[in-house]
């Protein structure tokens, strides 16, 4: 795939850059290692002010970084200013939390007397350097919430962003140089993903976190796996929305459209799959199908745009095909189900594709199993909760789910059965710096965000002193 920005709503090819050589990798991978080495010693007060900084800067940038994004990957650019918010959001979330969420852990005094030691703690420290792979889809975003953590830990980034992104990629390098981070903490690596093996297996990576499809997961897992690095995988999803009818069905309809359609339908913690009990299904089909028809497709850079294109000819190319596999086998168009009919002619080359609901959906079908990236939205309607449950689990996906009840052993059961990294009542899932934020199933593993998230990078060192042979007053910390 070539490293190139191309505005997917017009198809216009605007910038290519050549991938990085070997010679220059092997420069920046060394400059990871030494900035490593002095790095890992810094507090966590001295990161706080870089990491503080660095959201400043984004917040003043929020605008031209928001364009940027909408011409690289096609998301209204409402939303990418919005992404960008958040991402200044999260940085001064860990600077204000790190340093309690890497506190020493202390067993029981008794404990500690049962281990034969005199004290004893667990003590979190840095691994080193940690590649991110990153996608598309929220080009800030995906790589903040690795980063924030990940540097406020005291380790060092290496992004290989996805080749579509190359401009959101390399700002994200310079945001954290001109914050004051040293040279070596964060560097992008504008490579393709053949690039990857050789980086990962290098001595000077410790780590590595992908964010993407299930394939790219595997090969990056496996990869590390031979390689006996740690992993954190956030992969694809397929999440249910389960509507019961103690539901307010306005509501639940009005925010349906908003989980599927968010990011043009291109995130993976969207509501894909929309299982509905029978007692309210015709009331909530009405209503979503009507809110979906209506949202407004174009041009991204229109700030009254709520549906711009797909990030890429292949990703329409993608979803056309799982549509029309359903449509062939029987599906039920109750709206969209092609490319828009009416676009500014301007935008005639875009990747554009219609809001999309389909009913009728049977396990024939591919699109029962597989993730639709994009705005289409499957419909099923059910006669109870187990059923609706067994639906939502019907999925090799687990990342979240979103379920719409009042009434409280519903819920219950719901957190116990749910196979899915979380589950979210009367509204939708949403990522948030101190929720935990993760999949099971093909959606991968690890988790990111939370004292999960600046954990997974850590060594967790067992630190443990016999009878005192340093004398009672001795602090590490001194
Ligand atoms: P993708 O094709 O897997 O690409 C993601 C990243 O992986 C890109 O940087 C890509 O590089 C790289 N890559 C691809 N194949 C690779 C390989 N074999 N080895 C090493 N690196 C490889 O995914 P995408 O199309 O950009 O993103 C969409 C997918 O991401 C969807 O499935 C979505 O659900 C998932 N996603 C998951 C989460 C989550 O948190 N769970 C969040 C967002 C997206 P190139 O661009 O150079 O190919």
């Amino acid at each position: 795939m070539p490293i190139a920005t191309v505005n997917p709503a017009n198809g216009e090819t605007l910038r290519t850059f050549d991938p990085l050589g070997e010679a220059e990798i092997e420069r920046r991978l060394a400059a990871a290692d030494t900035a490593f080495r002095q790095y890992r010693t810094t507090g966590f007060a001295e990161r706080a002010r870089l990491m503080e900084h660095a959201a400043e800067l984004l917040d003043e940038d929020r605008q031209d970084i928001a364009r940027t994004m909408t011409v690289e990957m096609g998301k209204p650019v409402t939303a990418a200013r919005a992404e960008a918010a958040k991402c200044a959001k999260a940085m001064r979330w860990y600077a204000a939390h790190a340093e309690e969420l890497l506190a020493d852990e202390h067993p029981s005094p008794d404990d500690v007397r049962d281990s034969g030691a005199s004290r004893a703690h667990v003590h979190y420290r840095p691994l080193g350097a940690v590649l991110a792979v990153m996608p598309w889809n929220f080009p800030l975003w995906q790589v903040v919430r690795f980063a924030a953590p990940a540097l406020m830990a005291g380790n060092v980034g290496l992004l290989k962003h996805a080749s579509n992104v190359p401009q959101t990629a390399m700002y994200l390098e310079g945001l954290f140089r001109r914050a004051g981070f040293p040279e070596g903490c964060f560097q992008t690596l504008l490579v393709g993903a053949a690039a990857v093996e050789p980086i990962l297996r290098d001595p000077r990576v410790a780590a590595a976190t992908l964010t993407g499809s299930e394939p790219a997961g595997r090969s990056v897992a496996s990869i590390a796996g031979d390689a006996v690095k740690r992993t954190v995988l956030e992969l694809g999803g397929s999440d249910p929305y389960l509507v019961m009818p103690s539901a307010d069905v306005v509501r639940a309809a009005r925010t349906a459209v908003t989980a599927r359609a968010q990011n043009n339908g291109q995130s993976c913690i969207a509501a894909k799959r929309f299982i509905v009990h029978a007692d309210v299904y015709e009331e909530f089909a009405e209503r979503f199908t009507v809110g979906m028809r209506d949202l407004t497709v174009g041009d991204p850079l229109r700030e009254s745009t709520d549906i711009g294109p797909l990030a890429s000819r292949q990703g329409r190319a993608d979803l056309e095909e799982l549509v029309d596999d359903a449509v062939r086998q029987g599906a039920d168009v109750l709206c969209g189900g092609g490319r828009p009919e009416r676009l500014d002619p301007e935008l005639r080359g875009g990747w554009f594709y219609a809001p999309t609901v389909l009913t009728g959906i049977t396990p024939a079908m591919r699109i029962h199993h597989e993730e639709t990236f994009g705005p289409v939205a499957t419909l099923y309607r059910v006669e109870g909760l187990d059923e609706a449950v067994e639906l939502a689990n019907d999925t090799p996906f687990g990342l979240s789910s979103n379920v719409w009840t009042r009434d409280p052993d519903e819920a219950r059961r719901c957190v116990r059965d749910l196979q899915a990294g979380g589950v979210f009542f009367n509204g939708m899932t949403a990522s948030h710096p101190a929720l935990p934020f993760g999949g099971i199933k093909h959606s991968g593993y690890g988790r990111e965000l939370a004292g999960h998230g600046i954990r997974e990078f850590c060594n967790a060192t067992t630190v443990w002193y016999g009878p005192d042979p340093l004398g009672t007053t001795f602090r590490e910390t001194a």
